[in-house]
């Protein structure tokens, strides 16, 4: 029997795998896709240089984030490039923030009891006389937190809008991947096992002792195991527990997860140059709001981005090409024939429909704490939740808080 199964080889996944081996465990690592890496998904070959279909910058001075990444010797540069903003047609140059929520921000400082969002802003900006404000704050919420303003924690846009952070910061020279291949390489040459295309269904437990079963029947056992699966999977009932335990299922319904859908499109030439010069981030009011090229890169690819409320009612399949063809045409003020003309790939990353994910990233409400209360604590020192929806702290949906549970998790394991 191994010391340890985890399931799920995502960034958190991997780098518990690694620090458990370090000290010695015996680790089992099931992972359901044909693939380690999870919401990290660096893909070569189709376009002139690697791309991110999951996770791309690194927001601000994240600490185990660049621990790691100073650890498998991979270089960052910062993005670059002028942001401007295309609304009812006319463009201008904007700011990654809008001013007016530093005034919002302030006022958040002064919250007592956590509310949602909208229920703040209802009290503080009344929507008839701020309604400049609702729409800044919309736009930020839904793009950058892909979250539903009538469900986010206001405490929680707090302390993200007072942190040293970014929405876009550096990227990775050669793709996040590197992160993930790196720390397999180092579990696996400290003993981990790591099974893909292994979708767990099932899982036995007494103190001590978990029996967890595969989709396709195999089975396997261990004396301790941490889940992290996305908390948007684990709330549908995916993996069944045996006994079952509602205290589980209640809080994990508590922790929301925003849709995200990502574009990638590259073209024969910068589209984007006549009209918008230098272009770094775009955002604007088309069906695909927020676009963003690769600069300091000259790469001509551009990444769209659609998320929160707005990734429910998306089309699928051509008709998504079709949406982000149709936005690009606005932005550029040509035709969508122009558009397809210059077009030499691209690829549609449907996060929210992909059944392993179910979402792009986990927000609080305000009952999360509490729910994570429940999460965070070890059941008889068997089974422990882990993943970026599971951290404890301010980090929340993020590579860091992916890290950061991780980390806590072995520690609280090695207490025993
Ligand atoms: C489009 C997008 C862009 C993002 N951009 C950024 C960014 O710029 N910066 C940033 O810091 N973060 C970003 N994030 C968030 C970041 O990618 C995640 O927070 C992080 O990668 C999550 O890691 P994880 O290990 O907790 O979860 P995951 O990576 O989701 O790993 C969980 C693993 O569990 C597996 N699994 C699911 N069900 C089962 C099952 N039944 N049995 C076995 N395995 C199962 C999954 O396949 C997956 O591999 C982005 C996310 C998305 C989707």
């Amino acid at each position: 029997m191994k010391d340890v199964i985890i399931i799920g080889a995502g960034i958190c996944g991997l780098m518990a795998a690694r620090q458990l081996t370090l000290k010695e465990r015996s680790v089992t690592v099931l992972e359901a896709r044909d693939r380690i890496g999870g919401r990290i998904n660096t893909i070569d070959g189709r376009f002139s240089t690697h791309i991110e279909r999951g996770a791309e910058f690194v927001h601000g001075k994240p600490k185990h984030t660049q621990a790691l990444i100073q650890e498998a010797g991979v270089q960052t540069f910062p993005t670059e490039g002028a942001t401007w903003e295309v609304r009812k047609g006319q463009v201008q140059r904007t700011s990654m923030f809008p001013e007016t929520l530093q005034m919002v921000s302030e006022a958040l400082g002064k919250l007592g009891t956590d509310i949602t969002m909208n229920e703040f802003l209802d009290r503080h900006f009344p929507h008839p006389d701020f309604p400049e404000v609702w729409e800044d704050v919309r736009h930020v919420i839904e793009g950058f937190d892909a979250a539903d303003l009538d469900r986010i924690s206001a405490k929680a846009i707090h302390s993200e809008w007072s942190a040293d952070s970014e929405f876009s910061g550096s990227r990775l020279a050669g793709g996040y991947s590197q992160l993930c291949e790196f720390l397999r390489r180092e579990a696996t040459n400290h003993g981990a096992e790591i099974w893909l295309s292994s979708p767990v269904a099932t899982i036995a437990w007494t103190p001590g002792r978990v029996e967890v079963m595969t989709t396709d029947g195999d089975r396997f056992e261990a004396r301790q195991l941490i889940i992290t699966v996305p908390a948007s999977v684990l709330r549908t009932g995916a993996i069944t527990f045996s006994p079952a335990t509602d205290r589980w299922h209640d809080a994990v319904s508590r922790i929301e997860t925003g849709g995200v859908i990502k574009f990638l499109l590259e073209f024969r030439r910068p589209l984007w140059e006549e009209r918008l010069r230098d272009a770094g981030f775009i955002f604007s009011d088309a069906r695909v709001p927020t676009w963003w090229t690769q600069l300091p890169a000259g790469y001509p690819i551009l990444s769209g981005w659609l998320s929160g409320p707005a990734t429910l009612t998306a089309p699928r399949g051509d008709n998504l090409t079709a949406m982000a063809i149709e936005s690009l045409a606005y932005l550029f003020d040509c035709s969508p024939e122009t558009i397809e003309r210059e077009l030499r790939a691209i690829e549609i990353a449907d996060w929210s429909r992909d059944p392993f994910s179910l979402g792009g990233y986990a927000y609080k409400t305000p009952q999360t704490p509490a729910a994570l209360e429940v999460l965070t604590t070890p059941v008889y020192d068997t089974i422990y939740f882990a993943g970026e929806a599971f951290n404890v702290g301010d980090e929340m949906g993020t590579v860091e808080a992916a890290l950061q549970s991780a980390l806590r998790v072995v520690e609280r394991m090695m207490e025993g």
